[in-house]
């Protein structure tokens, strides 16, 4: 007969090492009012895909030529739109623009072209049809109010904190049409120049390189910017103010260096040189992490301080909350986040808003590389737990990552959630591979879009393996899994033989298939390190170690989004001492209160006729799971689903379960919750 020796009595509801010193993310963010955390969207924004017209034509390039007025809080002027068509005979297209805005012209070739302006679009006839890939441009004049206050979007003209006027635009996703005509999808980018006339005593801070700015009559100037890259137009920003600015610089070779320009307020010169003092070596962490140099190098890395509570990754001139200068360095992983976006978002954007976690999985990974290149493994991991965090006690209803439901483009599921998705596909790949995929999914997709698919053709290239599997439970399908985990051994020979019991109690039925890391501590106080492949509901491993175990951990470095629950499996007279199992046993069974679904387990010394049944309060016989002959020696485990014999739900209230082997009987209770 063989026999378990028996160890610890511990009942632990999920990591405590969850609980850790470093700075706790979920906090940060609710305390910056970052972009997760704000009110959803109105409206179902996120389902808001291009219709097929919108595919009838791409933007090769926009002149935003505008004039803004701070005291009128209006913007006015031409945006021309260089274009080609993408089909045969195009007789009109679509160009956004919010209903609020007025069209006053619209030309091509300075012949006036009908329109009709309704439902947010703008829908332009021509006198002749185009031919595929013909060459037209459109200049479309225009002015208006775009303010659109409590709707997120849009251009304001607000004062900051310390009372100075200030004009700018927030755009993801869709803010851009909101004060320029625009085909505004994400992935038609275009390069950009603009002309945006200012008092002369303001500062623009916006994409590409400042060309020049010139003097106009009326005390106003017009600043001339450029872009060389193509970008998103939900990256294209406008941000002016009476700034100061100051210079740093990225030395990407020995002999080369790019310009980092801050456009700040004059009020806190002093915080943003401290805080910003790292963003070269943000850029430094992140190009070498990535294998991919910074972009953007023929332009600049910008940040402009603007009157928002979060920030946002504009290309090459990231707009930064006003709140989140301090000169303490507090958020300085809101830098990283942003300057990870240059790549993942910027060179590298979104097809459209259901891929939107390769923004923000991506952008959140990048604070943790930070964490990790300043702190190591350590900070790597406590970052990475934090993300846990957020995402199973901060994030409902539970939905997959891709295809957000409307409301949910910039929630946990996004950021944490895909953030860790990216640290166990490190997990599974392995740091060598996993760091190659970043290199070949740049090239394969610089200055254009991409999709998920895109993204996990990339990995599957590098690694040689087929990783439909990660892609389908993390990505397109919802939750997490909640493990149980239970260990036990028994010598065998000069060796024991650990056992690993490891259950799956999450509320859906989608059984996870992840390998997971087990550490079993040993009275010589060496440590042995297993990975288990975990497909099952309730999976049984075994594991040979050379002295005797005195703990086990699953998933000690926190690589897998889950919970753990340590559970017993089996416990002796001596309060955890080791001892050699007597009796039948019978466990509560977990978790407890439940629904749907609960784990019963037992154990029986002996070989013997064995029942488990299940009863109502009222002591009627709800169910029979075992009435037969079972092994001696072994740990048993039922899942059940609350259902009686015939298969129908029962009602939720108080269970009792009961045990007979041999002549021995046990009871317990349990509680279906609903
Ligand atoms: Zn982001
Ligand atoms: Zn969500």
């Amino acid at each position: 007969m063989s026999y378990l020796r028996l160890f610890f009595v511990l009942v632990v509801l999920g990591h405590t090492s969850w609980v850790h010193a470093q700075s706790n993310r979920m906090t940060e963010l609710l305390g910056c009012a970052h972009k997760a955390l704000l009110p959803a969207p109105d409206g179902d924004r996120t389902r808001d895909l291009r219709t097929e017209d919108e595919y009838d034509y791409d933007v090769e390039h926009y002149q935003i030529d505008v004039r803004l007025s701070y005291s009128q809080g209006s913007i006015s002027g031409t945006v021309t739109m260089d274009c080609h068509s993408n089909v045969e005979g195009l007789e009109s297209i679509i160009v956004h623009l919010r209903d609020n805005m007025v069209v006053n012209e619209i030309t091509m070739n300075d012949v006036t072209l009908d329109y009709n302006h309704a439902d947010h679009e703008i829908e332009i006839f021509f006198d002749e049809p185009l031919a595929e890939n013909e060459a037209f441009s459109v200049a479309i004049r225009y002015r208006g109010n775009p303010s659109s206050p409590g709707e997120d979007y849009g251009m304001e003209f607000t004062t900051s904190r310390y009372g100075d006027p200030v004009i700018w635009t927030q755009d993801e996703p869709e803010g851009s049409r909101y004060w320029m005509p625009c085909h505004d999808v994400p992935d038609d980018k275009a390069t950009v120049e603009y002309r945006i006339r200012i008092p002369d005593n303001w500062l623009v801070a916006t994409n590409g390189r400042l060309i020049e700015i010139i003097d106009e009559a009326d005390a106003t100037s017009t600043h001339v910017w450029r872009t060389d890259y193509r970008t998103s137009t939900y990256l294209m920003a406008i941000t002016a103010s009476e700034f100061i600015t100051f210079s740093d610089w990225y030395h990407y070779s020995e002999t080369d260096s790019m310009e980092i320009k801050y456009y700040i307020y004059p009020e806190q010169q002093a915080a943003a040189e401290e805080d910003f003092s790292v963003t070269d070596d943000i850029i430094h962490a992140l190009a070498s992490a990535f294998q991919v140099e910074y972009p953007f190098l023929d332009e600049k890395y910008g940040m402009v301080v603007y009157p928002w509570g979060g920030a946002m990754e504009n290309q090459t001139m990231t707009s930064y909350g006003q709140w989140l200068v301090r000169g303490d360095h507090r958020y300085d992983w809101i830098n990283a986040h942003e300057l990870g976006h240059q790549w993942w978002g910027d060179l590298v954007g979104p097809m459209d808003w259901r891929e939107i976690w390769l923004n923000e999985g991506f952008a959140s990974y990048s604070e943790a590389l930070w964490a990790e290149y300043l702190e190591g493994e350590e900070g790597l991991r406590d970052w990475v737990r934090d993300f846990h965090e957020t995402y199973i006690y901060g994030h409902s209803p539970a939905h997959a990552i891709y295809d957000p439901p409307p409301g949910h483009l910039f929630c946990a599921a996004q950021y944490d959630k895909g953030g860790s998705v990216l640290h166990m596909l490190r997990w599974v790949v392995g740091d060598e591979a996993f760091f190659d995929i970043f290199p070949l999914y740049a090239e394969q997709n610089a200055y254009e879009s991409a999709t998920t698919e895109e993204f996990k053709a990339a990995c599957e290239e590098v690694t040689g393996q087929d990783l439909d599997w990660f892609f389908d439970e993390w990505i397109y399908n919802y939750d997490y899994p909640q493990y149980t985990f239970a260990w036990g051994a028994e010598s065998v020979g000069d060796q024991y033989r650990v056992e690993l019991q490891v259950g799956q109690i999450q509320p859906e039925e989608t059984v996870f298939e992840m390998p997971l890391e087990v550490e079993i501590t040993l009275i010589t106080g060496d440590v042995h390190t297993a990975v288990i492949d975990v497909d099952e509901a309730f999976e049984t491993a075994y594991v040979y170690v050379d002295a005797q175990p005195v703990d086990a951990e699953l998933d000690p470095n926190g690589w897998v989004l889950c919970t753990i629950q340590d559970v017993l499996l089996d416990v002796g007279p001596d309060d955890g001492e080791i001892s050699v199992p007597q009796q039948v046993t019978l466990y509560q069974n977990v978790p407890n209160p439940f629904n749907p679904k609960t784990q019963i387990r037992f154990f029986i010394p002996e070989t013997a006729h064995t029942t488990l049944q299940i009863y109502s309060i009222t002591g009627q016989l709800v169910k029979t799971v075992y009435d037969e002959e079972l092994l001696g020696g072994k740990t048993y485990a039922y899942t059940w689903h609350g259902d009686d014999e015939q298969g129908n739900t029962v009602s939720s209230g108080t269970y009792f379960y009961r045990l007979t082997s041999g002549d021995r009987s046990e009871t317990r209770t349990m509680v279906l919750l609903k």
